[in-house]
């Protein structure tokens, strides 16, 4: 089947959704953009900026705290996006979801809350070969503040984790396993709902890193029975500065609050502070209320879409975009696991990455080149960084045709 009779057969046209995104309607050096660095960020459709904008028109003011109706209206509309994170993950109560800046400081938060009051020296915590330094960093600081030891999940040269290693890896003292659902350096999608069963029956808890995955496919936290999973809302169509942090409440009812100050109290005393209740509790200060209306809007709008429909089409599309790349001669593509969204990272023989980006850059066409913050994946490659093009249900054949072809033009001016 074509790409585009996939999309028809998924029931959206293409074209039709690609009108709702403004930013695809430009031309950069001349040429009709051709976006593909959505890994990095994705576009905004026009129902997000409706309602950032509508915010800060209509309802602005501070939330929680005013009894008067532009509050109230803000507080509402905030507090909405919360329902609808937690019918986009499964979640079981509302209280389960925190409002963080991202994915970054989702996993931050655990790593600091938790990890302070659970993890002691000689404790280990768990993380795969191809994590995003947002989910090795802040391990590593506690490891380091704590004297517990951070032990990694090899993968092999597809870019899948090896679950005969990660059995190894499981022990007494393992307390968190922290892997990324889908790779943004090789699209990998790991087995998570096998590893976090693995690490329960070792007593570990796990964190999954969703920030790939959330823009890709359906998400289930009860199914996975993740304790914490975090994605950020501007990869999922959304604004900058939110994210969503999924957890357990029984273990966040447990941890102690990450950062001090208005919204997170219940009383205030010089002696003594009381918290409030979950989720506030994690909540410190006022939020960035236009990102958490803008991201409600964000998951109505893939919602609406339907992420099968997204993650269906996207497979044909990454299918496409492989044998369209893999025909040119010299150029080689990094993650080729058998379970992979839909990123194409790749190398050209004796030709660097970031001349391949500028190159591109000047046909209007938008990719990544770089370590894409997974510097140990480029390690283990042996390589310094990839060209990575990674793709939304927004991008069609014609624009992975204009990639193939721009990229046999880079061949040509360096050969
Ligand atoms: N994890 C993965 C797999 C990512 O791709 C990214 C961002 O690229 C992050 C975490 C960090 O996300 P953010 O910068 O939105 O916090």
């Amino acid at each position: 089947m074509s790409v585009l009779g996939s999309a028809i057969q998924a029931g959206f046209d293409v074209e039709q959704v690609r009108a709702e995104f403004p930013v695809l309607r430009q031309k950069v050096h001349g040429k009709p953009l051709v976006y593909l660095d959505n890994a990095a960020t994705s576009q905004k459709p026009l129902a997000v900026i409706d309602a950032i904008r509508r915010f800060y028109e209509v309802d602005c003011a501070n939330i929680h705290r005013g009894v008067h109706e532009l509050s109230q209206r803000s507080t509402a509309a905030y507090e909405q996006t919360r329902v609808k994170a937690k019918l986009f993950l499964n979640a079981r109560t509302r209280n389960e979801l925190i409002f963080v800046r991202g994915t970054t400081e989702g996993i931050n938060l655990v790593a600091s809350s938790w990890g302070r009051k659970c993890v002691k020296a000689g404790d280990e915590i768990v993380i795969g070969a191809m994590e995003h330094h947002s989910n090795i960093v802040p391990w590593q600081l506690l490891c380091e503040e704590k004297g517990a030891r951070l032990r990694v999940i090899p993968m092999n040269d597809r870019g899948e984790l090896l679950m005969e290693e990660y059995a190894k890896l499981l022990g007494p003292r393992t307390r968190m396993v922290a892997v990324g659902h889908v790779s943004n350096a090789l699209g990998t999608i790991s087995p998570v709902r096998e590893i976090i069963e693995m690490a329960h029956k070792a007593g570990a808890l796990t964190l999954i890193d969703g920030a790939q995955a959330a823009p890709h496919m359906k998400l289930d936290v009860q199914a996975l029975d993740a304790d914490f999973y975090a994605f950020s809302g501007h990869k999922v169509f959304g604004p900058t500065g939110i994210g969503i942090l999924y957890g357990k409440s029984k273990l966040l009812n447990a941890m102690p609050p990450y950062q001090g100050g208005g919204d997170m109290i219940r009383t205030v005393t010089f002696e003594k502070t009381t918290y409030n209740d979950l989720p506030y509790k994690f909540e410190a200060g006022t939020p960035n209320i236009a990102g958490g209306i803008g991201l409600g809007a964000a998951l109505d709008y893939v919602n609406r879409i339907g992420l099968d429909k997204i993650a269906a089409y996207e497979h044909e599309l990454l299918l496409y975009g492989t044998e369209a790349l893999s025909a040119i001669p010299g150029l080689r593509i990094l993650g080729t696991a058998r379970e992979k969204a839909a990123v194409l990272s790749f190398v050209m023989e004796g030709i660097h990455p970031h001349d391949i980006g500028t190159v591109l850059d000047r046909m209007g066409i938008a990719v990544r080149t770089g370590h894409h913050c997974a510097q140990p994946v480029m390690d283990w490659f042996g390589v310094p960084a990839t060209t990575r093009a990674s793709l939304a249900f927004y991008n069609t054949a014609a624009e992975i045709d204009a990639l193939a072809a721009g990229i046999r033009k880079v061949k040509e001016m360096f050969s």
